[in-house]
This record gives C-alpha cells, sequence and structure tokens, in this order.
C-alpha cells in the first residue's frame, strides 16, 4: 500500500491549531472489526429490525429481549480492539493546546485507546443507567442475562444508549455546538457527514473559518465544500497525519 501523502498546508494548520475537533461516525468502528447498528442483525436477531429492539417501547414490552440483544452486542465490542486511528487521535490530543473529540459510536473504543472526556452524542453501550429515574450505573458485572435492577430505586437498568424516539443529550450538542464555533480545525471521520448533527457541525466549523477535513474512503457531499478531503480509512489517514504533525512540530516549522 502506497503512502498516503498529507497536504502541507493541512499539516501546518493541524500542527498551529489552537482547538481541534473531531467527530467520528460509523465508519471508524467498522474499520476496528465492529458491525453498523444495521449490519449486526445476524444470527438469531437477523429476524428483528434495529428499530424494534432499540426503543423505549421496546423496553417495557420485554426487557429481556432488549437487554439481550445490546448484550450480544457488548460481546461484539468487547472482541474488538481500537485501530491505530483510534489512537493516532488519543495522541493527537497530547499535541495541541485543545482537542474535542464527538463521536456518534456507542462502543467506548475511543476511551479504550486513551482518549478522555469523549462527547458521545449516542451514548455508551456499557454505561447503564435505570429505566425510570435514569440513575447511573456505569459498570454491570458482565455477563449479564437479565437487566438488573437499580440499587437506589427499584427500576430495571437498561443501556445508556440513546433509543429511537430519544433525543441526544442536551449537554453533548451544546458542548459539540460550541466547540465547532471555536475551533480552527474540523476533521469528520468516518461519517457520512449527511446524518444530522454531524452535518450541522461540519457546516458550522466552515462557517466560522475553519479549517475542515474529510476522512472518509467513500468522499461524501462534504468533501466537495470541505477545505481537503482524504479519501483513506481512518486507520491510514490519522496515523499520517499525526506523523506529519509531529515532524512539523519537531522542525519548528508550525
Ligand atoms: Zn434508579
Amino acid at each position: 500500500m502506497q503512502d498516503l501523502s498529507i497536504p502541507q498546508a493541512l499539516v501546518s494548520s493541524v500542527a498551529g491549531a489552537r482547538h481541534v475537533m473531531v467527530v467520528t461516525g460509523a465508519g471508524m468502528s467498522a474499520e476496528s472489526g465492529v458491525p453498523t447498528f444495521r449490519d449486526a442483525q445476524t444470527g438469531l436477531w437477523s429476524r428483528f429490525r434495529p428499530e424494534e429492539l432499540a426503543t423505549p417501547e421496546a423496553f417495557e414490552a420485554d426487557p429481556d429481549t432488549v437487554w439481550a440483544w445490546y448484550e450480544w452486542r457488548r460481546d461484539l465490542v468487547a472482541r474488538a480492539e481500537p485501530h491505530a486511528g483510534h489512537r493516532a487521535l488519543a495522541e493527537l490530543a497530547g499535541l495541541v493546546p485543545r482537542l474535542t473529540l464527538v463521536t456518534q459510536n456507542v462502543d467506548g473504543l475511543h476511551e479504550r485507546a486513551g482518549s478522555r472526556d469523549v462527547v458521545e452524542f449516542h451514548g455508551n453501550l456499557f454505561a447503564n443507567r435505570c429505566f425510570l429515574a435514569g440513575h447511573a450505573l456505569r459498570d454491570v458485572p458482565r455477563p449479564c442475562a437479565k437487566p438488573p435492577t437499580c440499587p437506589t430505586c427499584g427500576s430495571l437498568v437498561r443501556p445508556g444508549v440513546v433509543w429511537f424516539g430519544e433525543a441526544i443529550p442536551e449537554s453533548a450538542l451544546a458542548r459539540a455546538a460550541a466547540s465547532a464555533g471555536d475551533c480552527d480545525v474540523f476533521l469528520s471521520v468516518g461519517t457520512s457527514s449527511l446524518v444530522y448533527p454531524a452535518a450541522g457541525l461540519a457546516h458550522l466549523a466552515r462557517d466560522a473559518g475553519a479549517v475542515t477535513v474529510e476522512i472518509n474512503p467513500e468522499p461524501t457531499e462534504f468533501a466537495g465544500v470541505a477545505t481537503h478531503a482524504l479519501a483513506a480509512p481512518a486507520g491510514r489517514a490519522l496515523p499520517a497525519l499525526l506523523a506529519s504533525v509531529q515532524q512539523a512540530l519537531a522542525s519548528g516549522r508550525a
């Protein structure tokens, strides 16, 4: 495989940035072998549509089945490992004054790669809370065949993800919007960019004057308006970008 060439202007922008914002989507996780929401429906679960399982109504009607589906998905994620792109982002955070990482993924792979303070738009498969009062139960010992009950209020425990019909947490949206308006470099990684709210953030950053970058093997509509578009997987593009930025910083060219 040929080395990916990173435009010098992009390297300078990142190396000299005050605030880098990164939004990652399903493509980021797919490179680690985590199937996308829809591709995950195989075997026993192929007879269900995700919409029939990922709703508060489904959990109320049949909590054991919904919980079992999430346990199965947690197993898929537990067998996956963060890739070089995840690790490169964690390392990049140490090279710039500020880095805001927003993800649409629920697998926690960014944290496992060493990223801190990740803004999770759709929650996290492993961050559980009780159904009625939202009491947090971050670590339910696994495996766990049936939903446990909340020690505080006795309600059933549900996965801490955003279901159909539920809103993205207000705090996550507010942080992301503020970052998009403030960042000087915006990276869209492995996301279709067309899906709200990621699309909105990219355009917000662009309108605020940020250098915008799309990293995706299949260029999306956003590639046409972004400052730079790298048609490559994150696992290749991000380590290459990181190496170039490190080199620029070491030689004082930033
Ligand atoms: Zn509770």
